[in-house]
């Protein structure tokens, strides 16, 4: 039971935040349908296993069953709308311009509910790169949307000639620098952690909000199951973003 006291606690903490620190997961982007990274190995792809998929090993032996794997999850992602838990958190960041908000999920619901400079943890599903970092890591390579979900071998690199991949963190490689720099540094010197829908086990996502702990943040928590931050937030709204998101923002 969430009470309207509770909420109001909530919001009193993210009004006076100074410096704000929010890390979303993938429960918010599953409240959209996005499907979860487990639930894209579903249907027609449950034969295959993580490994075959999503490694850089899978994507040298063979690229065209990867690159169609990921035009299966971008045409999801099209699909999908950002929800009320996603322009709640875009509304919270207009009241907080200080605001960092840093996500593990790879797709662009918070661009698109008008979330600024989200920092993509986990990379970016709808980007690309040259698979041999030709010009530096990233090197970004702009494609046409093509909403063929057919299998098809990935692109060249107009630079290079190297096959284009996704623009996503694989099993075994090194998350963006940048960002993750970016992530350590918000949580150390918050004083507000707003968790949501993340399970808290992903490492090393899931030491930030520890982090922002250990430094003297407030630690909330929006998560309809129990994860393994829970232990730690002084609040968990046990609650689906999309439901309690927005009446957070009311008592804003
Ligand atoms: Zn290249």
């Amino acid at each position: 039971m969430i009470t309207e006291t509770l909420i109001q606690q909530v919001a009193d903490h993210l009004r006076v935040s100074q410096r704000l620190m929010i890390l979303t997961g993938a429960g918010i982007s599953s409240e959209s349908g996005v499907p979860t990274f487990r639930d894209s190995l579903e249907g027609l792809w449950s034969r295959y296993d993580p490994a075959q998929l999503a490694t850089p090993d899978a994507f040298r032996r063979d690229p065209t069953l990867v690159w169609s794997w990921y035009a299966f999850r971008r045409a999801a992602v099209r699909r999908a709308q950002p929800n009320p838990g996603h322009h709640a958190l875009a509304e919270i960041q207009r009241r907080q311009p200080q605001a960092v908000l840093i996500t593990q999920n790879v797709d662009d619901l918070h661009e698109r509910a008008g979330s600024r400079a989200p920092i993509h943890l986990h990379g970016n599903i709808a980007r690309s790169k040259c698979a041999a970092a030709c010009r530096g890591e990233p090197t970004h390579i702009e494609l046409p949307i093509e909403v063929s979900e057919a299998e098809s071998a990935p692109p060249p690199c107009p630079y290079c000639g190297a096959p284009a991949r996704p623009d996503v963190v694989w099993f075994g490689e090194m998350l963006p620098p940048a960002a993750l720099t970016t992530a350590h540094a918000a949580a150390a010197r918050a004083d507000v952690c707003l968790v949501v829908g993340t399970s808290g086990v992903v490492v090393p996502a899931a030491h930030l909000p520890l982090e922002a702990k250990a430094a003297g943040a407030f630690v909330i928590e929006v998560n309809p199951v129990e994860s393994a931050i829970t232990p730690h937030a002084d609040v968990w709204l046990s609650a689906p973003a999309g439901d309690i998101l927005p009446r957070v923002v009311e008592a804003l």
